[in-house]
């Protein structure tokens, strides 16, 4: 479903005196499957969500090959690429406008893509992620965090995509309402059998939902492992994240 190969990413400027430039990404490889959950944990600044964000087509200045369904990802974004992968941010006003009200938000993304039935698609998203018609007419800042996230979700899927990027789509809301999200996009992820790659530096959120994950370390990937065996199996640096974790 998506190959990613010898993905380079530097910031600043490579020419010129005085350095500046740094290298984020250092030959990034790995696969996911179709309908698999994939982590990619790390600490802070190992350039997870940079990797999500060259996958989401944020950035074009990249190097290596990305693939999704067989097709080179180019530098530009196209159309139908926007259809087929999507991302969840941290935090959910990333992606929903102040003075536009969940319907609007959700309607949006239809209307740029011409979509039939926008009314009818917005209604039955809302029941997805579990919000009734009322709240179709309330701002974000009417929202609790978990009901703004639920909003992101539904805006990011309404398009029906095939793949959803998700960086640290918990990690700023209250642990109550971290469990209602992820249980939210486990039980999304069976009903339409999404892809998903989540970014997190939290490995409890991985052990939720993932199938298997990647451990990032300064702009390298030092380990992939299936999720079932990260509290025996990995390599060291692996070891010490899920020690850290218990303590
Ligand atoms: P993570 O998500 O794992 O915390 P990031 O991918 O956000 O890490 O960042 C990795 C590194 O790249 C960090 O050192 C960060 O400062 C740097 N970085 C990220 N985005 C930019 C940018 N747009 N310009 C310059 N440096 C950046
Ligand atoms: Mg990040």
């Amino acid at each position: 479903m998506i190959t990613v190969k010898s993905l380079q990413l530097g910031f600043g400027n490579s020419s010129g005196s005085g350095g500046g430039y740094q290298q984020v990404l250092h030959d990034v490889d790995f696969t996911v499957a179709e309908g698999e959950a994939f982590g990619l944990v790390g600490e802070s600044g190992s350039g997870k969500s940079t990797v999500l964000r060259c996958l989401a087509g944020l950035y074009s200045h990249w190097r290596g090959d990305i693939a999704i369904r067989g097709e080179a990802l180019g530098r530009r974004l196209t159309r139908e690429r926007c259809r087929l992968v999507q991302m969840v941010f941290q935090d959910p006003y990333g992606s929903l406008h102040p003075r536009h009200t969940v319907g609007a938000a959700l309607l949006e993304p239809l209307t740029i893509h011409r979509m039939d039935r926008p009314h009818e698609r917005v209604a039955q998203m809302l029941a997805k992620v579990g919000l009734n018609e009322s709240f179709r007419q309330r701002y974000p800042h009417q929202l609790s965090g978990g009901q703004r996230q639920r909003v992101a979700i539904a805006r990011a899927l309404i398009l029906e995509p095939r793949i959803l990027l998700l960086d640290e789509p918990t990690s700023a809301l209250d642990v109550s309402v971290q469990a209602e999200i992820l249980n939210l996009l486990a039980e999304l992820r069976a009903r339409e059998g999404l892809t998903y790659i989540l970014v997190t530096h939290d490995l409890g959120v991985v052990v939720h939902l993932c199938d298997r994950l990647a451990v990032m370390q300064q702009g390298r990937i030092v380990d992939t492992l299936p999720t079932s065996e990260l509290g025996n199996g990995g390599v060291a640096y692996t070891r010490t994240l899920v020690e850290a974790t218990r303590s």
